[in-house]
């Protein structure tokens, strides 16, 4: 039975559905009949081809079905089980990954890099803050410090620029640490940077991207990325055993050469970001929002009065109140129409006007 569509929301970026182009590669997928399982497809060979002329490099790439799986296993594929990785104290590793990281890597410890910087408050990790990590201690009793991870774009919507993907790289080999990179939200950082995609990765010093396709307009699927090939050694044996491995493989890469062709991951995740600047402009000036920092890719986070809070709730709108302490946090997706921007702009603007 056919739905009216529901309406649009903020909550998340995956509360969206999937995009014409990633839909329309499926389908192709499905007409080709009978096909290879487990990556020996097609699709698959395509699909990862593509990634390696996009990222113009020979890298090594796997599918798995979600964020969560693809950082968890990267992760412990860098690391051994008295190892550590630093990262930034709202990661998506740490606070919403379920212990994931660990598990996956038989006890590899999340090193959450406390600091007080600009960039810190702005969910980002800086070189001195790793510095402090690695020389506070160097002693057998604590878990020697492996990897770095960092978020683009962040969980906070602002995005590394890659002099600070550098630097942070920089600090990471002279320290030997690998790099990876939790890119659930890559798309919209390269949307924001207008750079080529290994500029911010491996030409950086990054050695592997979990490339987000999901939150970009994906029905299902994340791509792992090894830019340095050995850190992959035995890497399918680990996503078979943590049950990552889809025999239907190419239904999570067949979309995936659907939003690389045309550029369509790019198209998306400019969209997204484009609706957030609209978000941004609409509500900067309302008396009683105070947005936390402008954004650069496609979140706006904002604090608004309680009262503000709950009329819109009550008025239907479903957002998150607080994401990572800051604030409000207001996401766009690929598909979000810039009439439902206009709408939740004018509620709540009349929202905070009757708090105050
Ligand atoms: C959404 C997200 C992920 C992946 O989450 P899953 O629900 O496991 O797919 C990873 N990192 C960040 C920063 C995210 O926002």
């Amino acid at each position: 039975m056919p739905h009216r569509p529901a309406r649009q929301q903020f909550a998340s970026d995956n509360l969206a559905g999937i995009c014409p182009a990633a839909l329309q590669s499926m389908l192709d997928a499905d007409a080709s009949g009978h096909q290879p399982a487990y990556g020996d497809d097609v699709w698959t060979q395509k699909s990862t081809d593509m990634l390696r002329e996009l990222f113009q490099t020979d890298c090594d790439v796997y599918y798995v079905f979600n964020g969560t799986a693809a950082n968890s296993l990267a992760l412990a594929s860098l690391c051994q089980s008295y190892h550590s990785v630093i990262c930034s104290p709202v990661a998506h590793i740490e606070t919403d990954e379920c212990g994931g990281p660990e598990f996956f890597s038989n006890g590899s410890k999340l090193l959450v890099a406390e600091d007080d910087s600009d960039a810190a408050r702005q969910g980002k990790l800086t070189p001195d803050a790793i510095e402090h990590m690695v020389t506070r201690r160097r002693d057998i009793h604590y878990p020697k410090p492996k990897v770095v991870s960092i978020t683009q774009a962040t969980e906070l919507g602002t995005v590394y620029g890659v002099d600070e993907v550098r630097a942070i790289a920089a600090i990471a080999k002279r320290r030997q640490l690998k790099v990876h990179m939790d890119g659930a939200r890559f798309a919209n950082a390269v949307a924001t940077l207008g750079v080529h995609p290994s500029e911010i990765t491996w030409r950086a010093g990054v050695d592997v991207l979990c490339f987000g396709g999901t939150k970009n307009g994906l029905a299902v699927g994340e791509a792992i990325v090894f830019f340095d090939r050995e850190l992959a050694t035995d890497f399918a044996w680990r996503v078979k055993q943590a049950g990552q491995l889809a025999s239907k493989m190419r239904f999570i890469s067949a979309p995936w050469v659907g939003m690389l062709e045309n550029d369509n991951w790019l198209r998306n995740a400019r969209h997204a970001n484009a609706m957030a600047q609209r978000l941004y402009q609409a509500i900067q000036r309302v008396p009683g929002v105070h947005v936390l920092h402008p954004p650069q890719a496609n979140a706006v986070f904002a604090q608004l009065p309680a009262t503000a809070i709950a009329r819109l709730h009550a008025a239907g709108w479903k957002f998150y109140e607080f994401i990572a302490g800051g604030g409000c946090r207001l996401m766009c997706a690929w598909d979000t129409q810039p009439e439902t921007v206009d709408a939740f702009a004018a509620d709540l603007a009349a929202a905070c006007d009757a708090a105050a």
